[in-house]
């Protein structure tokens, strides 16, 4: 495995690569790497010649008072997982190559961005897609691997990437969970042991949810409304947002649409900010 540093360096490579019609996979990460991402990575692996992971705390996707300074980092881990897992290039770029003296050109996508998390992380997308474009530009890879955990993410870049007619392929995988159901995030490295026990609660609220759908209940207030009393019995936990939405268009539904339909949601938990999702 190479490990490279500089934006030139994985320029270059991926210039080789294509010369010699090398299909390129690509993982963006922000590190701190767990099973969820080490899913994408043996996608990648599977579908490609060669496949870079980045990891790369983007500063612009978060808020003045988010958790960009808390956001957990953790190189040596990240290497020894990269390494075990056959990538081919691990890539730190570094932020004043992405974004250097002067940078002023932002890539937004003014649809899906306005819904669930985009309400209350104003300009997190435009962030994540500002980085992400940056990125494919300097690895310009066939295929970027992306998790279903990020389910508006993932809408959002595949949007991005038609409107914009990038030329690469989104291919979504499978979220991931602990054995207990929480669904693996970078971020639970900073819960607490009493909010780790907590956070359960979240995606049991939502297999809560699927069984009363199974049951034949289709009036998405009245499950939003039982997700929302599930969770709030956790003293620790704070409710964002509860959706139940097109998985197409991210727009409330009154109604479950069966296959269409995404329940999300997202938490507080002390400063700790979770989000998980399923599909029914
Ligand atoms: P992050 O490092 O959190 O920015 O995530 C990088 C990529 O890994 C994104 O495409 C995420 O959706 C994906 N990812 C993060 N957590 C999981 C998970 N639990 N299961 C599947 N994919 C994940």
């Amino acid at each position: 495995m190479q490990k490279l540093y500089s934006s030139k360096e994985i320029k270059n490579l991926s210039l080789k690569w294509q010369y010699s019609s090398q299909i390129i996979g690509f993982v963006p990460t922000m590190g701190n790497l767990h099973e969820g991402h080490i899913s994408l990575i043996k996608e990648a692996k599977r579908q490609c010649d060669q496949v870079v992971v980045s990891v790369f705390v983007n500063p612009v996707q978060f808020g003045p008072n988010e958790d960009f300074k808390e956001y957990p980092r953790n190189q040596a881990s990240d290497i020894q997982l990269c390494q075990q897992t056959d990538v081919d290039v691990l890539w730190f770029p570094k932020e004043d190559q992405i974004y250097p003296t002067g940078f002023s050109t932002y890539a937004q996508e003014e649809d899906l961005s306005h819904f669930l998390c985009g309400k209350s992380r104003q300009d997190h997308f435009r962030g994540v897609c500002t980085v992400l474009v940056i990125l494919f530009n300097l690895v310009r890879p066939h295929k970027v691997f992306l998790g279903q955990k990020d389910a508006q993410q993932t809408l959002i870049v595949k949007r991005m990437i038609k409107d914009w007619h990038l030329p690469l392929e989104a291919i979504v995988c499978p979220l991931v969970r602990e054995s207990d159901g929480l669904a693996m995030s970078s971020r639970n490295a900073n819960l607490s042991r009493e909010q780790r026990a907590q956070a359960t609660v979240i995606y049991q609220s939502l297999k809560a949810a699927a069984k009363l759908i199974l049951q034949g209940k289709t009036d998405t207030s009245r499950i939003a409304g039982e997700i929302n009393h599930i969770l709030t019995k956790k003293r620790l936990l704070r409710v964002i947002y509860i959706e139940i939405i097109s998985k197409k268009t991210l727009k409330p539904l009154r109604n479950i649409e069966t296959g269409n339909t995404l329940i999300a949601i997202a938490v507080w938990l002390g400063s700790v900010r979770l989000i998980d999702n399923i599909e029914v």
